[in-house]
């Protein structure tokens, strides 16, 4: 347990990140804000889960970082999209958290993912927490958007050993409807990682009448199939568990009534990865 700067008192760790969390470091002012992503000596985090298997390989602690520029039209954690949501978490104690489990980590295979959210918003802060769990014999994931990619320096790279690269879809005008940005600075970073041989997942959300246009999909898979690095592709479905969110927050969400994806349409899916020769699941 610590205490938030609003006085509330928080638990660093979430049984899920579907939890809704609000408004945790609002008091903060600006100027620490502006010190903390400078410096990286606190981040600002939804909260910490452990014993996820879907978030990297092995059994891993993930870190949801609060903050995310983009907005999604399927963001399951759109609590996530504003810093001052997060709780303001001085580095020693994330990484105390993560000496915790140091252990059991390594026997089960696992390590740490930092997700968020957008954890590069934060770059300072995750090479600091990436470089700690290093020191401490930990694997390290990021889950990215690549979108601030340029912000991590090939220095920075050697504390990630793998990145979960989220590619949303394809072609400029449809990416940026989808989330609201580019998606020039993603395939970059894509491009970038490629170069040093950095291992990748790809992961892609398929939403029914949103994302499952083939000539679309063929496309994602022929890119990353040229890059090498690709070490899996994960195609994960749809899923409404964040409506509620998005209902208290009061914003208009646009995929009220989109299904999950049926078995055979995430088989078909996966299909034409594989059809490039990626391992895709
Ligand atoms: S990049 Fe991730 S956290 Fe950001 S809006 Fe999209 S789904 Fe949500």
């Amino acid at each position: 347990m610590m205490v938030g700067p609003i006085g509330t008192t928080l638990t660093l760790e979430s049984k899920s990140p579907f939890d809704l969390r609000l408004d945790q470091s609002r008091a903060v002012p600006e100027s620490a804000v502006k010190k903390a992503l400078r410096t990286g000596d606190i981040g600002f985090i939804h909260s910490f889960t452990t014993g996820s298997t879907v978030d990297g390989p092995g059994v891993r602690v993930v870190g949801w970082t609060a903050g995310c520029q983009w907005r999604c039209l399927y963001c399951h954690n759109p609590d996530t999209w504003n810093m001052t949501n997060g709780m303001a978490v001085p580095l020693e104690r994330a990484v105390d958290h993560l000496r915790k489990y140091r252990h059991g980590l390594k026997i089960m295979s696992g390590g740490f993912t930092l997700s968020g959210g957008e954890p590069l918003l934060q770059d300072r802060f995750a090479v600091k927490l990436f470089t700690a769990a290093k020191a401490m014999g930990i694997h390290t994931a990021v889950e990215t958007n690549g979108f601030l990619g340029e912000r991590i320096t090939d220095e920075d790279l050697e504390q990630i050993d793998l990145v979960l690269l989220g590619i949303k879809t394809w072609g400029s005008a449809k990416h940026t409807r989808l989330t609201g940005k580019d998606i020039g600075p993603t395939l970059q970073f894509a491009r970038r990682l490629a170069a040093h041989q950095k291992p990748v997942w790809i992961r892609f959300v398929l939403v029914p009448g949103l994302t499952d246009d083939a000539e679309h999909l063929v496309e994602i898979a022929k890119f990353a199939a040229g890059l090498g690095n690709v070490e899996r592709v994960e195609v994960l479905p749809f899923h409404q568990m964040g409506r509620y969110k998005w209902e208290r927050l009061g914003i208009d969400y646009e995929l009220e009534g989109f299904e999950p994806p049926t078995n055979a349409l995430q088989d078909w899916a996966r299909g034409l990865f594989r059809a490039e020769g990626l391992k895709a699941y």
